[in-house]
């Protein structure tokens, strides 16, 4: 069984215990052993990361653009071994493994043509003879934390932006998925990453995410994950007045007007609910559907569903691999309790299945009859679950969609110019799609959201500037 280490000031070091990285659609798949940091090796990446900065705070555009593009060649170049790993790991189907990969590498692209395009501003004082100049300059060292979910596009699209604004990284992957994490950090070493400028600490989040978070030597944190773990850093970051970012969850609404293309509806919402396994931040959990097209919408949702076949995430054909692990599908199998004891109906699905290799398997489930005030319209599950509310009309459906904690993504499938337009003024998201499903969006925009969702900056696109770096305003005597 192969071991795999932490990259800290460019060695790779054993950590004080190993964690197996388990493959949720064969548990009798042991993917390699991977490193679990403890405290003080986390503070040692830390200062290599501080140790490196000023060198790395003053290399040019270039030396950045030719590191980043390099990372994203190589990530293309691989994307076949690198989404299957993605695959075997997390659980989602191949093709999605590989699609994951391949945004990864154009996340790198992306950014290393950002390091070019870090310009400043020459303005004109308000005094005579005076010049300003307003320019920005990286943070120093951030700490980057990811979930499970994603595991190597949301590692890119923190890591990417931090190294091509000037930062040294310490990056802590979810203890779930350290592959892709550990392939990451691998091709940054051969591309060359300068000692210390990005350490790969794996590990659990009370030691290692917890140590990155109160060290006075970190000076930004960027984390995306669950709401309570994000409330606890953004506090923790508070209180010591270091930079925050945070994306946590979601309780994403997909409007169903009557007026709506059927086909297209079905698709929208089979595709962002379940697809991935409905475990992504963006995925449509409740569906807001109004009078007329609700029974046509149910059954045309479930007669979708009784297609889609439920299997190892490496099988050709499988269209919905695992739940990530046990602890995750048992989460679900409660959830679906509770919205029976609330009064919903489960029309379709819903329960754990066996397959050829023993793994978390569960059938997609839509829960129909449901009100806004049920617990499963209002906590986030994070898995292959939907449940419908019938709306009487747009404007009521509009209300349902704003009435909760979140406001990451929202969607509506409608032939109205007139909804959609007032829709995407109206929706309380910080995106929103129009016929479209609320899961799936592009690499080179600003992603986040509003309310409990998210917390700081926007990340991705040219945003993510505002993160990860700092206004510099220069005044100077003419002469
Ligand atoms: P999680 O909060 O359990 O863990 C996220 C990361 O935080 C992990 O790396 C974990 O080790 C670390 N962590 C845990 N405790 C910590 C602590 N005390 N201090 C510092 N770090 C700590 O979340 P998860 O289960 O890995 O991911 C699923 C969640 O992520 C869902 O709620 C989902 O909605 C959310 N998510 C949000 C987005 C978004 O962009 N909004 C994207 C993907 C996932």
């Amino acid at each position: 069984m192969t071991s795999f280490h932490n990259l800290v000031h460019g060695e790779w070091i054993a950590g004080t215990s190993e964690l197996p990285n388990i493959n949720p659609s064969d548990t009798s798949d042991v993917i390699g052993l991977y490193a679990q940091a403890d405290a003080s090796q986390t503070e040692a990446a830390i200062a290599a990361a501080r140790t490196a900065f000023p060198a790395w705070s003053r290399s040019t555009p270039q030396q950045r653009f030719d590191l980043l593009d390099a990372v994203g060649s190589e990530i293309l170049a691989r994307k076949d071994e690198i989404g299957r790993l993605l695959s075997r790991e997390e659980g989602k189907t191949l093709p999605e493994g590989i699609g994951e990969t391949v945004r990864a590498a154009m996340i790198f692209k992306f950014f290393a043509g950002e390091a070019l395009r870090c310009g400043g501003e020459v303005v004109p004082s308000v005094r005579p003879g005076v010049g300003v100049e307003v320019f920005r300059q990286p943070l120093g060292v951030v700490g980057l934390i990811a979930p499970w979910n994603f595991p190597i596009a949301i590692p890119a699209w923190k890591i990417a932006p931090a190294l091509a604004f000037g930062n040294c990284v310490v990056f802590k992957p979810a203890e779930l998925v350290p592959g892709c994490g550990w392939t990451l950090a691998d091709i940054l070493h051969r591309c060359g990453v300068p000692k210390g400028v990005f350490n790969l600490v794996m590990g659990s989040g009370q030691v290692v995410g917890s140590g990155l978070v109160n060290s006075p030597q970190v000076d930004a944190i960027s984390f995306t994950g669950s709401v309570a773990t994000g409330r606890r850093i953004i506090a923790a970051c508070a209180g010591r007045g270091a930079k925050v970012q945070a994306e946590m969850g979601g309780k994403n609404p997909l409007v169903v007007l009557d007026d709506a293309d059927l086909g297209i509806a079905v698709n929208a919402a089979v595709q962002s609910a379940y697809f991935s396994t409905g475990q992504r931040c963006t995925a449509s959990s409740r569906i807001i559907v109004t009078e007329k097209i609700h029974d046509r919408f149910v059954t045309a949702v479930i007669d979708k569903l009784s297609g889609l076949k439920i299997d190892h995430a490496l099988k050709a054909g499988t269209d919905i691999g695992p739940v990530v692990d046990q602890h995750q599908l048992a989460g679900n199998l409660k959830y679906i309790g509770i919205a029976r004891a609330e009064g919903g109906t489960v029309a379709f699905g819903g329960e754990p299945l066996q397959r050829e290799k023993q793994g978390f398997y569960q059938m997609p489930a839509l829960i129909t009859e449901t009100t806004p005030a049920m617990r499963i319209n209002r906590e986030e599950v994070f898995g292959p679950i939907a449940s419908v509310v019938c709306a009487k009309d747009y404007d009521e459906a509009l209300f349902i969609a704003n009435d909760t904690e979140f406001g990451l993504a929202s969607g509506i499938c409608t032939t109205s110019l007139k909804h959609a337009t007032h829709f995407k003024q109206h929706a309380e998201a910080g995106m929103v799609m129009v016929n479209l499903p609320t899961a799936g969006v592009d690499y080179h925009v600003p992603f986040g959201g509003r309310k409990g969702s998210s917390y700081g900056s926007r990340e991705q696109g040219t945003y993510a500037r505002e993160f990860y770096t700092t206004v510099k305003t220069a005044y100077t005597a003419a002469g």
